[in-house]
C-alpha cells in the first residue's frame, strides 16, 4: 500500500460559478467520509469522483445551484459536506416556452481568425470533403446484404486501382418499406437519406441500389433536380435495381453494382487534396456517455474551439434537443435574430410534443452511467452540454435531416441519441465530427472522421488508443481550457487534411440510425 502524500491526493473540488452552492469532487476514485478540503470543508460521507458536495448547509426545498443555474431542490436538509445525487435532489419543471428572452445578447463582433488552412477535396457544388469516399445509397433495408457483399468485393478488387479514393461505404439503414411513408413525420427519414448521399465526403458521386418494389422508390428519394451534381456519364444517380429483369442470378446483381461502382470510382479518383481555408470546415459536435466532468473539461474546451472555428468563418453544429431544452433561455438570447430564436422555440415545442406522445418527458434522457458519473438529472446534464456551443451568436436552425445552407454557429435539432445525432449531422453536411465522453464510448463513423475527447485523465489513460484528446488535464490543473481548445482546433485541421483518428485506425463504424417519428406498418 502506498501512503497518500503527493499533492495529487489532496482533496479537491471544482466550483463552476461563485454563486454555486455545490461543487464536484475531482480526485480519482472519489473521497472518503472525513476527507478535509484545503478550505476546511469536511465530507460527512463518501463522495464518488465527479459527484457533488454541498458547500454550505441546504434546508429541504432550497435551490441546488451549479453553473449559476438551479439544477434542482434539496429533497431534505443537507448540511455542508453532504453528498448530493439523484436520490436527494428534486428536478425542477421544464422552462416554459413563452416569455423567453429573444436575441437579447449582442456580443461585440469577434476578431476574425485568419490564415488557417487545411488540405481538402473541393466539390463542384462548392463544399469541401475531408475524405474521398465512394458511398452507395440504399432505398430500403432489403438490399443491405447484397450491398455489403458487393462492397467487400469492390474493396478487394476495384479500390486498389484507384489510389486517391479512401474507402467504399454502403449506406445501410432500416427505412424504405413497412413504413407509413405519407405520414407527417416521414419527410424526416427520407430527406436524411437523400442529404447523406450529398455529404461533402462523397464528392457528388451519388450511386443508388434499390430493390424495386419498396415504398421509398428512387424517384421519391431523389425527385428530379434534387441531385445538383451530375454523376459520371451525366445521368441521374447511378441506379442499380435488383428486381430488374436483366438480373439473372445473384452474381449478375453484384456485377451491375460493381460496374456502376467502377464508373464512380474513376470520377472520385480525379479528386485531389488542395489547400482551402479553415472556413470550409463543417464540424458537428455532440457528447455521449457524459459525466459531471463533461461540462467542466471537455465540453468547455470544445466550446473554446467552436468560438475559434466561428471566428475563422467555419460552420459548427450543436444538437441534442433534450440536452439544451433546460437552457433554452440561454439559446434564444444568443440568437442573431428573432427569427432564429423563434425557430429554436419551434423545434423545442415539436420535441416536447413528440416526447409527450410517447408518454415521457426530457428526463428520460439520462442514463445509469450519467448518474454514476455524478449527473443528478437532465437539467445538470444540459448545462454541461450547452457549453459545447461556446459563446458565439447562434445564426441558424436546422430541423432534423435538413441540409445546411449557411455558415456560422448553427443549432441542428436532433435527438441526443449518439447514432441518430451523428446520422442527422451527416445529412446536414458535416465533414468532421467532435465527440466528448466521460464514461467512455468507442463511437466512430465510416462516413466522416470522429475526434473523441475524454473528460477525465483516468479514461484517457485507460483508453489511450481510443481517445484522441485528453481534456482531463484541465481538471488536474495541467492545462487550461484554452490550451485544450487550441489543441482541438489544430487537430481538426490536421484530421481534415487526412491525419487518421483512433476510430479510423481501428475502423470503428457505428450504424446509420434514422430518426423516424412516423409509424411503421
Ligand atoms: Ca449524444
Amino acid at each position: 500500500m502506498t501512503t497518500p502524500t503527493s499533492a495529487a491526493n489532496t482533496p479537491r473540488y471544482i466550483l463552476m460559478h461563485d454563486n454555486d452552492n455545490v461543487a464536484i469532487v475531482v480526485n480519482d476514485g472519489g473521497l472518503a467520509a472525513g476527507a478535509v478540503f484545503p478550505n476546511g470543508l469536511t465530507l460527512l460521507e463518501a463522495v464518488p469522483q465527479g459527484h457533488k458536495v454541498a458547500l454550505r448547509d441546504l434546508a429541504k426545498g432550497d435551490r441546488v445551484i451549479r453553473y449559476n443555474v438551479t439544477i434542482g431542490f434539496a429533497a431534505k436538509d443537507l448540511p455542508a459536506g453532504s453528498w448530493l445525487a439523484e436520490h436527494n435532489v428534486e428536478m425542477p419543471a421544464a422552462r416554459e416556452l413563452e416569455g423567453l428572452p429573444i436575441a437579447t445578447i449582442k456580443p461585440p463582433p469577434m476578431d476574425p481568425l485568419e490564415g488557417y488552412t487545411f488540405e481538402g477535396f473541393r466539390n463542384p457544388d462548392g463544399s469541401v470533403g475531408t475524405r474521398n469516399i465512394l458511398a452507395i445509397t440504399t432505398t430500403v433495408q432489403c438490399v443491405s446484404g447484397v450491398v455489403e457483399f458487393a462492397v467487400e468485393r469492390i474493396k478487394s478488387e476495384l479500390l486498389p486501382k484507384y489510389p486517391n479514393v479512401d474507402d467504399v461505404v454502403g449506406l445501410e439503414h432500416t427505412y424504405g418499406c413497412g413504413v407509413a411513408i405519407d405520414a407527417p413525420g416521414a419527410p424526416i427519414p427520407i430527406r436524411t437519406i437523400r442529404n447523406i448521399a450529398l455529404n461533402p465526403n462523397f464528392g457528388g458521386q451519388a450511386m443508388v441500389v434499390s430493390l424495386g418494389c419498396e415504398k421509398l422508390q428512387p424517384t421519391r428519394l431523389f425527385p428530379k433536380g434534387s441531385i445538383p451534381i451530375q454523376n459520371a456519364g451525366g445521368a441521374d444517380p447511378g441506379l442499380v435495381c435488383l428486381q430488374d429483369a436483366q438480373h439473372v442470378g445473384f452474381m449478375s446483381m453484384i456485377d451491375s453494382i460493381m460496374k456502376q461502382a467502377e464508373k464512380n470510382l474513376a470520377e472520385l479518383n480525379k479528386r485531389q487534396r488542395e489547400t482551402v481555408p479553415a472556413s470550409e470546415l463543417v464540424v458537428g459536435v455532440q457528447c455521449g456517455g457524459s459525466d459531471a466532468f463533461s461540462g467542466v473539461t471537455a465540453n468547455p474546451a470544445v466550446g473554446f474551439a467552436t468560438d475559434l472555428l466561428v471566428r475563422a468563418g467555419a460552420t459548427v453544429m450543436f444538437s441534442e434537443v433534450t440536452e439544451v431544452r433546460d437552457g433554452i433561455d440561454q439559446l434564444t438570447s444568443r440568437a442573431t435574430t428573432p427569427e432564429v430564436a423563434e425557430a429554436m422555440i419551434r423545434e423545442m415545442a415539436w420535441y416536447d410534443a413528440y416526447l409527450t406522445r410517447g408518454g415521457v418527458d426530457r428526463s428520460a434522457n439520462t442514463t445509469p452511467g450519467n448518474k454514476k458519473g455524478g449527473l443528478s438529472n437532465i437539467v445538470e446534464k444540459a448545462m454541461g452540454s450547452i457549453v459545447k456551443s461556446g459563446s458565439s451568436p447562434i445564426s441558424g436552425v436546422l430541423s432534423p435531416g435538413e441540409k445546411l445552407t449557411q455558415k456560422g454557429l448553427i443549432y441542428a435539432a436532433t435527438p441526443a441519441s449518439d447514432f441518430i445525432c451523428g446520422t442527422l449531422q451527416l445529412a446536414a453536411g458535416m465533414n468532421l465530427h467532435v465527440f466528448t465522453t466521460g464514461r467512455g464510448t468507442p463511437y466512430g463513423l465510416a462516413e466522416v472522421p470522429v475526434i473523441k475527447v475524454a473528460t477525465r485523465n483516468d479514461l484517457a489513460n485507460r483508453w489511450h488508443d481510443l481517445m484522441d484528446i485528453n481534456a482531463g488535464r484541465i481538471a488536474s490543473g495541467e492545462a487550461t481550457i484554452a490550451d485544450v481548445g487550441w489543441e482541438l482546433f489544430q487537430m481538426l485541421l490536421d484530421v481534415a487534411s487526412g491525419k487518421e483518428t483512433w476510430a479510423e485506425k481501428w475502423k470503428l463504424h457505428n450504424a446509420l440510425v434514422l430518426f423516424n417519428p412516423a409509424p411503421v406498418t
